[in-house]
């Protein structure tokens, strides 16, 4: 071969190998070319896969919340919350369609915790959830809801505007700067084939795929669902708590929100206020018109409790006409203006067929009167049965705890007359009755011993001056009195003077001479004057300088003045005289026909019952008289 041949052989060889490495550079360019788009392709499909993953798992959990029997509230908060962090929106957002006589409105039911949210609770100072959303027919929320069907808007702004008609347009701007939304996509939502609403759902992505409308088609499927699920749930449970006839709720539930009220407002250090509802004269209008009216009279409380109530309360029946409300978070000054608009709605509820009807009212707040639950309550009871007392249709306040009761005043104040030797006794007996008093001092004051050790101190003083009395005389007239003044419906604060004041009525006798106790014949005119008009002057003497007990001194001086005007000190009659003094007039002429004396025989009691009614009318108040002997028939019997 010659040099020439040789070169144009090497030359081929050469274009052969150029040839050959252009073609595996073009193969290689392929291969690459084609490994990208696989590449391009598995991580778009990785993509969808994650995203139909996450639509899945947001679904999952709507599955997992309809079976959690979770207060509708809750399930839709967990919702928006849940689309809205697994899909990447700016917010979603659940309103509910209203309507009323002046038109239809939005509420909103959830919205998820976003920046934009919480912009907008602070430019309603956090009323938010319970404000009106205007409804406007030409917003693409409306629209969606008339077409049944999605509506993707890139007119964000104006929508909430349309929504949010209270708010300016340079509040709502400012929203906008923390989340740019590029899309609004309004997906109506519906109940038992009726419109229920509408979830709003803000994308930051320009364009929304039918993928995502497929998926948020099937999530509001599964909102609707949860939405009857939950309400068969919250209608399960209000039957479980709420009572047959009035809708209100019932003891249990009272008592259990009750319970939880008091340890959330010892944590917190808030106040509640509980208000205690009976119908007056409900039996009568039960007599006059039947049971069925009734129980319109019932209901006509639970309607007034109910208008009256604000979300957060709980109104109760207890049971039959016994009602409660609780009040979170009120004090007993909000407390009593509630209770007084409650009374005077009942006052002017016309009831169908019956009228007029009224309730007493009692009014008790935590801590203020009691920081125990169940002394709370019965306080409260206790100023409803005052205002039932006092005449009806009123509110009454509890008692602060730290008021004295009267056992407590009636202890200090032979605390005050013994130590300050205000009245001539024995030394060994004012050391007995001191050593009595110590021992209360530190004991509860309203146990039946501390009341017994009470009333055997006043026996005992009482003997100093007239032997005869009995041991034990003080306790049965102290309870013949609270018999007799519950009869004659006298107010628990009255009742209370009344009994302080029958421990003390006759400790004016002791500054009398001791023969006159001790005398076998009747008393002359003139030791009979001298017993009425000294004792008086000087009870007032000795407990005069004891303030506790000034109010109960005008029932000490008159405690002698008879109904016709014949009595002493100053002839006073009828209804000038304290209703408690007469109580203690005819109980105190009992006991002493009822004991025995040094000149008779104690006087049985038919003939005590004669006695007293003889001088029913003169001496003594006709009506007391009747409900006195009433109480003695029921002693015979
Ligand atoms: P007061 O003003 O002192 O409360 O008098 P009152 O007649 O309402 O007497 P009280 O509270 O002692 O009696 C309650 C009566 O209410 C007794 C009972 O017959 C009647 N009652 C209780 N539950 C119902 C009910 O569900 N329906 C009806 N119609 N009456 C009831
Ligand atoms: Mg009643």
């Amino acid at each position: 071969m010659d040099i020439f041949s040789k070169i144009k052989d090497f030359v081929k060889q050469v274009n052969e190998i150029e040839y050959s490495i252009s073609n595996n550079k073009r193969e290689f360019l392929e291969i690459y070319e084609r490994n990208l788009a696989l590449e391009q392709e598995i991580l778009e499909r990785t993509q969808e896969l994650d995203q139909a993953n996450k639509a899945f798992l947001t679904l999952k959990h709507v599955w997992d919340l309809m079976n959690s029997s979770q207060p509708l509230a809750t399930v839709l908060d967990k919702l928006v919350n849940s689309l809205h962090g697994e899909m990447g929106y700016i917010n979603s957002t659940i309103l509910k369609l209203e309507e009323e006589e002046n038109g239809k409105y939005f509420t909103i039911k959830a919205f998820s915790m976003s920046p934009i949210f919480k912009k907008l609770m602070d430019y309603s100072n956090g009323r938010l959830q319970d404000s009106k959303l205007f409804y406007d027919e030409t917003s693409t929320l409306a629209r969606c809801i008339k077409e049944q069907r999605i509506l993707c808007t890139k007119e964000y702004l104006s929508n909430i505007n349309c929504l949010l008609k209270d708010f300016t347009l340079e509040q709502i701007q400012e929203i906008n700067k923390l989340g740019i939304s590029k899309q609004l996509i309004a997906i109506p939502l519906y109940q038992s084939q009726k419109p229920f609403g509408v979830m709003l759902v803000f994308s930051p992505r320009d364009i929304v795929t039918d993928k995502e409308l497929n998926f948020l088609s099937l999530f509001a499927n599964q909102v609707e669902m949860a939405i009857t699920i939950a309400n068969l749930f919250e209608t399960i449970r209000k039957e479980a708590v709420t009572d047959g006839l009035t809708e209100l709720y019932n003891r249990r539930y009272f008592n259990e929100e009750l319970r939880k009220e008091a340890d959330r407002a010892k944590r917190l250090n808030q106040s509640f206020t509980i208000i205690s509802l009976d119908l007056d004269y409900l039996k009568k209008i039960n007599d006059m018109y039947g049971h069925a009216a009734g129980d319109i009279a019932i209901k006509a409380i639970a309607d007034v409790m109910k208008k009256n109530a604000r979300s957060i309360d709980i109104p109760a029946r207890l049971g039959g006409e016994e009602f409660c409300i609780l009040l979170p978070g009120i004090d007993s000054k909000g407390g009593m203006i509630a209770a007084e608009r409650i009374r005077s709605a009942i006052e002017s509820y016309n009831v169908d067929e019956i009228g007029k009807i009224t309730a007493s009212i009692g009014v008790g707040t935590y801590p203020e009167h009691s920081q125990n639950l169940d002394e709370l309550l019965e306080m409260t009871d206790q100023a409803m049965y005052r205002s039932k007392i006092n005449g009806r249709n009123r509110v009454t306040l509890a008692k602060n705890a730290e008021e004295e009761s009267w056992h407590t005043i009636a202890f200090g104040a032979f605390m005050d007359i013994i130590n300050k030797k205000r009245i001539p006794i024995p030394d060994n007996l004012a050391q007995t009755i001191n050593d009595k008093l110590e021992s209360l001092k530190n004991e509860s004051l309203k146990t039946r011993e501390s009341k017994d050790t009470l009333y055997s101190i006043v026996d005992m003083v009482s003997q100093t001056y007239n032997p005869s009395v009995n041991i034990g005389s003080t306790k049965e007239k102290i309870s013949l009195g609270i018999k007799l003044a519950q009869k004659l419906e006298i107010s628990k604060e009255d009742i209370d003077r009344l009994k302080i004041a029958m421990l003390l009525y006759d400790i004016g006798n002791i500054m009398l001479p001791e023969e006159i106790f001790n005398k076998k014949s009747p008393l002359t005119e003139k030791e009979k004057e001298q017993i009425h008009e000294h004792p008086i002057i000087a009870a007032r003497e000795i407990l005069q300088p004891i303030s506790s007990i000034t109010d109960v001194i005008p029932i000490i001086e008159n405690h002698h003045e008879n109904w016709d005007g014949t009595g002493y000190p100053n002839k006073k009659s009828g209804k000038d005289i304290p209703i408690t003094s007469q109580i203690i007039l005819l109980i105190d002429a009992y006991t002493a026909m009822n004991q025995d004396r040094p000149y008779r025989k104690a006087l049985p009691l038919e003939e005590i019952i004669e006695i007293i009614k003889k001088d029913s009318g003169k001496k003594w108040n006709k009506e007391v008289v009747e409900e006195f002997v009433g109480i003695l028939h029921e002693l015979i019997r």
